[in-house]
């Protein structure tokens, strides 16, 4: 007896953020026939903020799951078929490409793949952290910073990131207190200077964060901790991190070309494996937007459906 031969797709989008899902509505009207698989965390890091006032034609803003959901059906519409599940394997080792779904319940192959797996935000892993997040605890300041309008707030880290979410911050809040763990910044000359000369940010070297503090009503201060075990507490309604984002890259680990930080590297979404393309926060260390997410994610779905004209002719 034969064994059945596993489902071949035209076009696997591993991701459901905004460039999954951009990249399968693109791909979908070329007819390549997409499948989507959602992943942990269907919709991506957005459903876990709070209102996106920043994507063009919201004039009103539109919470995070909402967009979501509608990028979903926009997607379904033009014959997405969207499945729950997680990819746990792919080899990238010849083409078409093996895929095991939810380790091992399923394994089909793929001509074509889209990784939009994301990044995720990291966190200093405190239970006090943890259950004000949503609540005043962000890892987005172009996100959430403006609910904060004449607050004063606190953002952990010391590297550009950080750096540039302070003196975004320090326009719209009251004060920002910079938490760096070390005696310096890691950031760069110019992005320093930038905090050093804005009046309203206050860097706190050499302190760490022992307890994030609230009630119901969301965070109302920090805990900090500094030399000889000193502590220090501050009055605040905003507690963001910026200690650096983790890229999803764990299944292409090996197999394709990564940058330093794990990032894939790419040339106009496509990457050193013919057949594969990478799109949103896990190609892009710098921008990290819902908008440029989308953006890479169309044109992931245009290269690929230029190379496989060329391949079918
Ligand atoms: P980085 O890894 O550069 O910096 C992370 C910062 O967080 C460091 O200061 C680090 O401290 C601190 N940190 C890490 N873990 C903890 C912890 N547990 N507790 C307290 N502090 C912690 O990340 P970024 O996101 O800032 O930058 C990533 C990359 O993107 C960099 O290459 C950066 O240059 C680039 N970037 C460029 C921008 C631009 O050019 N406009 C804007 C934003 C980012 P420590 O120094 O002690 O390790």
């Amino acid at each position: 007896m034969s064994t059945p031969q596993p489902e071949t797709v035209k076009c696997l989008i591993v991701g459901s953020g905004p460039a999954g899902y951009t990249a399968a509505i693109y791909t979908a009207r070329a007819n390549l026939r997409p499948v989507v698989y959602e992943g942990l965390t269907p919709g991506g890091q957005l459903t876990i903020t709070t209102d996106i006032e920043n994507f063009p034609g919201y004039p009103a803003g539109v919470s995070g799951p909402v967009m979501m959901e509608e990028l979903r059906q926009q997607a379904v519409r033009f014959g997405t078929e969207v499945r729950s599940g997680m990819v746990t394997r792919l080899d990238l080792g010849q083409r078409p490409f093996a895929v095991e779904i939810d380790h091992g319940k399923q394994q089909l192959r793929a001509e074509n793949l889209i990784l939009a797996t994301g990044a995720t935000a990291k966190y200093l892993g405190l239970p006090s952290e943890a259950r004000f997040r949503g609540m005043g605890v962000s890892a987005c300041a172009t996100c959430d910073g403006f609910f904060y309008r004449g607050k004063d707030v606190a953002v952990v880290g010391g590297g550009d990131t950080a750096c540039e979410e302070a003196t975004y911050l320090a326009s719209i809040c009251r004060r920002v207190y910079l938490i760096v763990r070390k005696n310096y910044l890691r950031a760069s000359k110019a992005m320093q200077h930038r905090v050093f000369s804005t009046q309203n940010i206050e860097v706190i070297f050499e302190h760490n964060t022992r307890e994030v503090l609230g009630d119901e009503g969301g965070v109302t201060g920090a805990l900090l901790v500094g030399p000889a075990d000193v502590e220090r507490r501050i009055e605040i309604d905003g507690f963001f991190l910026a200690i650096g984002h983790h890229p999803n890259t764990e299944l292409v680990q090996g197999q394709i070309d990564l940058d330093e930080q794990g990032y894939i590297i790419t040339n106009h979404t496509r990457t050193n494996v013919p057949g594969v393309y990478a799109a949103g926060d896990v190609q892009d260390p710098h921008y990290r937007q819902a908008i440029t997410a989308a953006g890479s994610g169309c044109m992931a779905a245009l290269e690929l459906e230029r190379a496989a004209m060329m391949e079918d002719a």
